[in-house]
């Protein structure tokens, strides 16, 4: 019997991977046919996942709630309003970034023009993460289509129902010889990054991305990696209640009302001073209790594992007794109560782990300047927020930290900002996209330059001879 299924599940893998190959062909032939390089088809492509995307907004929202438990309004405001403002962008935009741009030739070369000429890369992999399951496929995805690429998607399997929508979808409104979605976990994640790409478009964990750099490094595939850690907000000592208020909002916003901080750009801690600590812990109590405790507005924990995850870092007895607000947990449904933990110790894993979870450490500094030195000692975010009006600090988080992104004053809307790069450093990863970026990212920038047979120097040739270096 064990034998029999050894060998069912052998032919099973061996389909699977003709059919991984098969489709990486497809998308191939359709890349080398050269349909994609036109505008027309770019623009046609975008024009077609704009109404996939207006169209289809209930169902849309209907997979986030199953996968996520995401509020419809929350599945609107970060997956389908936002992509599609972003087609819109891309559309608006796209033929000014398909311009060759002229540059400035030196005397040199005289008689000469030069140009970098935007050109596809051929067919890229997009692996994308379960947390924000249709647009982390899809915001690629628009800077593929629009650099004139055909594509291979492979959505997360942690988020079924949205990874159901997109296989059934994409092929309806997409050229589906060019635009490919397959299915499926980590095995078939592997048998994707044995074939050869033109590029590796990665959304996840590090430890993942590390497989993926080890496998593209094969056949020298470039990669992108946008990968996670652990993003800290320094909160200021603001005076004056308005700005107070503004901060708590959207600190509790970035934590709490985002995944329930299951995102790469939450929130993950706070770094504060000791004697303003108690006054903002009361502050953000009193916004939880008024709009994230009520049943459908706090995204739920995607699964069983994430769950128990985060219940073993908030069971260690050392971080559980820093415990100020929460720590409630609904195993049935999913759910974590915000909470919110005083000085956690610095070594236990709340603090060396990205939480990815509605869990706030606080961890108060003498001065807030100290948030410099703290950070400088710490593995390099995807993102830095402050919260603060004082110009010197601000100068000194840019100047002296190292980070994806620096944000003040708000968290998380980087994202929404397509004139800005997104994208990590360091462990947080490498590569940009998010407009004329994500352009970038999918083109080959390549150099063209126009001599004319006018003017020809002999001092560039043989035979030498020392009076040709008076020149
Ligand atoms: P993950 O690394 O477990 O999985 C990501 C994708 O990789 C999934 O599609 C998964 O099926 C695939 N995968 C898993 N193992 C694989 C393998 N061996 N070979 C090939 N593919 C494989 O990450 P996740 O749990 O989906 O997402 C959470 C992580 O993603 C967090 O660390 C978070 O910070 C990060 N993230 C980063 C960004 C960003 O933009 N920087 C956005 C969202 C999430």
């Amino acid at each position: 019997l064990e034998d029999r299924r050894r060998r069912r599940g052998g032919r099973r893998k061996r389909e699977m991977e003709m059919q991984v190959e098969r489709v990486v062909e497809e998308a191939r032939e359709a890349f080398e046919s050269g349909g994609t390089r036109s505008y027309f088809w770019r623009r046609s492509q975008l024009r077609a996942l704009k109404d996939l995307i207006l169209e289809s907004e209930i169902a849309i929202c209907d997979a986030l709630m199953l996968d996520l438990g995401k509020h419809r309004v929350e599945a609107f405001r970060d997956e389908v309003g936002l992509l599609a403002k972003s087609v819109d962008h891309a559309l608006e935009n796209l033929k000014k970034w398909m311009k060759p741009e002229k540059v400035r030739v030196p005397l040199v070369s005289f008689p000469s023009t030069g140009e970098v000429v935007p050109e596809p890369l051929g067919v890229i992999l997009i692996i994308a993460s379960w947390n924000f399951p249709i647009g982390l496929s899809l915001e690629p995805l628009i800077g593929a289509i629009s650099a004139g690429n055909s594509v291979v998607l492979k959505p997360s399997e942690l988020a079924l129902a949205s990874s159901k929508f997109l296989a059934t979808s994409l092929p309806k409104y997409l050229d589906n010889k060019a635009v490919k979605v397959i299915e499926g976990g980590p095995l078939i994640g592997q048998q994707l990054l044995d074939q050869k790409w033109d590029k590796i478009f990665f959304t996840g964990s590090t430890r993942v991305g590390r497989i993926v750099m080890s496998a593209a490094a094969k056949h020298l595939t470039p990669v992108c990696l946008e990968l996670g850690g652990k993003c800290p907000a320094i909160v200021d000592s603001l005076q004056g209640s308005r700005d107070i208020k503004v901060a708590i909002n959207r600190i509790a916003g970035a934590k709490w009302g985002f995944c329930s901080g299951q995102a790469c750009i939450a929130i993950d801690y706070l770094l504060v001073e000791e004697k303003y600590a108690p006054f903002l812990v009361d502050l953000l109590k009193e916004k939880i209790k008024k709009c994230y405790m009520r049943p459908g507005h706090l995204t739920r924990i995607v699964n069983k594992k994430q769950f128990e995850r985060l219940r073993e870092i908030l069971e260690d007895p050392l971080v559980a007794a820093t415990v100020v607000h929460g720590g409630s947990l609904d195993q049935e449904n999913m759910f974590i109560e915000p909470t919110i933990l005083m000085n956690p110790p610095l070594d236990s894993e709340v603090m060396t782990e990205e939480i990815f979870g509605p869990l706030l450490p606080i961890i108060t500094l003498k001065k807030i300047a100290d948030s410099i030195e703290f950070l400088k000692r710490r593995p390099k975010p995807l993102a830095i927020y402050a919260f603060t009006k004082d110009g010197k600090l601000k100068k000194r988080i840019v100047e002296e930290t190292s980070s994806g992104s620096v944000t003040f004053n708000d968290a998380v809307v980087q994202f929404v900002v397509e004139s800005l790069p997104f994208g990590g450093t360091g462990p947080s990863g490498f590569g940009k996209y998010h407009g004329k970026f994500s352009f970038a990212e999918f083109s080959h920038g390549k150099a063209v330059l126009k001599r004319s047979f006018l003017i020809e120097i002999s001092l560039r040739y043989p035979p030498w001879s020392e009076d040709k270096l008076q020149f």
